[in-house]
């Protein structure tokens, strides 16, 4: 595993346009449960709450399970040491940008300014009424289900949900990091989710090398993975920077 690292830190020492692209593994840390393996988020809820069409028919059976599942932990949650030094590879020039699946805000918190959310974000809310943003901290909670305090619509979390399409800027900005790549570090994903679970065979198409951090081989591991560091990221993270000083 020591040379493994040693051979890790060379590549992103040389490299001229390192990408990370993250999934709900970086922030398990953090105390977010993923949605898949042992404790998993579909393990307690079923995943039809975060079906477009089911929420606008059903907003009041699925905003309780939404604040429980993401806003009653996601607020407390703070960035661990693997979202940590990827902002410390940022300020350094290490990192070019974080492309990321999650929606916990835990990049931004860690210090990182180029964060590409590939899925949107729990800060905001959507209304489905009239198309108003409105943040999280400027609106009551405590209702079911959560409305438009501009309109009485119903507000949607602006987070994409099955059977929605990813935002256009977002999409345009992956695309240009990852064809721009030479290193791609892919850390915590299953690999699944389509369309975000495509980046990665983009970037390796375009000649990136694929360094791959995760619990367990993923998707990407046997196929296009070219060093595979097995572990939790809040090690294996801190234990590259370490070589790196
Ligand atoms: P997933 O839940 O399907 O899989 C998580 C992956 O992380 C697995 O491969 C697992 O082996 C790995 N993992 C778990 N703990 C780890 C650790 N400590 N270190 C390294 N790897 C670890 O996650 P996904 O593939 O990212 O699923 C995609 C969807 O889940 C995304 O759309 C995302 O929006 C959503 N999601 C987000 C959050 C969040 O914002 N934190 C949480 C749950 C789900």
């Amino acid at each position: 595993m020591q040379n493994k690292l040693k051979d890790v830190v060379n590549i992103l020492q040389q490299a001229r346009h390192t990408v990370a692209f993250t999934g709900a593994g970086i922030s398990a840390e953090s105390g977010i449960p993923t949605f898949r393996g042992k404790g998993g988020i579909w393990d307690k809820y079923d995943p039809i709450i975060l079906e477009i069409d089911y929420f606008k028919k059903n907003p009041d059976k699925a905003w309780p399970h939404i604040k429980d599942m993401f806003y009653n932990v996601i607020d407390k949650a703070q960035p661990n040491p693997a979202h940590k030094v990827l902002a410390q590879w940022e300020q350094q020039g290490l990192l070019k940008a974080i492309i990321t699946q999650n929606i916990d805000n835990l990049h931004q918190k860690a210090g990182n300014k180029n964060v590409i959310e590939y899925h949107g974000n729990t800060r905001d809310l959507i209304c489905l009424n009239c198309g108003k943003i409105t943040p999280v901290k400027q609106t009551d909670m405590t209702q079911n289900p959560v409305t438009c305090p501009h309109c009485g619509g119903l507000l949607k979390p602006d987070f994409v949900f099955f059977g929605e399409s990813i935002p256009l800027e977002a999409q345009q900005q992956s695309l240009w990091h990852t064809q721009s790549s030479d290193v791609y570090l892919v850390i915590g994903t299953t690999g699944i989710i389509m369309p975000a679970s495509l980046l990665p065979y983009e970037a390796k198409k375009n000649g990136a090398t694929i360094i791959e951090i995760n619990l367990t081989p993923s998707n990407y591991t046997n196929t296009i993975t070219d060093i595979f560091l097995q572990g939790k990221a809040g090690d294996i993270l801190p234990g590259l920077q370490k070589l790196m000083n």
